[in-house]
């Protein structure tokens, strides 16, 4: 039901729906207050690929940037990537939310948050990520060793099946394929 896709379910949904890429950038912009570039780029796409309706979109961002910055910058800063993303400026394109392989594949500069955490971080960080995030100890070296082999799409697939607790029954290739196999179960 898209009708719950709305600013203030979107920790809950972080937490029991998204993938771990877009889970890590939720939770970095809470924190934060601020994502840089290409971080706004995937996390907007995605946001907009769940369902969420521009002006709320919009607000979402508002509402955690302006924690940081006043009203006026926001504004002139950080309000048109959300148009842009949305179709509203610029050629007016229905951009469409990035693909794993597309996520996988781009560069991601130091000190950037985007990505997929099953090739960016380190094997640790990875294992200690997933345990604070309730993953038993087992579970989460397995998942970090298939992504040290490059598995990170199979990685991700087991990610849900240990936060789901039900198979993964198609290879995850896109964050909103994997939002919407997790969403549409609890259905
Ligand atoms: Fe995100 Fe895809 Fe990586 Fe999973 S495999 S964390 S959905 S980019």
């Amino acid at each position: 039901n898209k009708s719950e896709i709305q600013v203030g379910n979107l920790d809950k949904h972080a937490k029991d729906h998204y993938p771990l890429c877009m889970r890590h950038i939720h939770e970095t912009l809470k924190a934060n207050h601020h994502l840089k570039h290409g971080c706004r780029l995937q996390y907007l796409l995605f946001l907009k690929g769940i369902g969420l309706k521009y002006e709320d979109c919009m607000e979402f961002w508002r509402q955690e940037f302006t924690k940081n910055i006043d009203e006026d910058k926001f504004q002139k800063q950080y309000s048109y990537l959300v148009k842009h993303c949305y179709g509203k400026v610029g050629s007016m394109l229905n951009y469409s939310p990035y693909s794993c392989v597309k996520i996988i594949t781009d560069s991601v500069g130091y000190g950037e948050q985007h990505g997929c955490p099953y090739k960016q971080w380190e094997s640790t960080v990875l294992k200690e990520k997933l345990e604070s995030y309730g993953l038993r100890q087992e579970n989460a070296i397995e998942i970090s060793e298939m992504a040290q082999k490059g598995h990170y799409q199979l990685a991700c697939g087991k990610y849900f099946e240990y936060t789901r607790f039900k198979e993964n029954k198609n290879v995850i290739n896109h964050p909103n394929q994997y939002f919407d196999e997790s969403y549409g179960a609890i259905k």
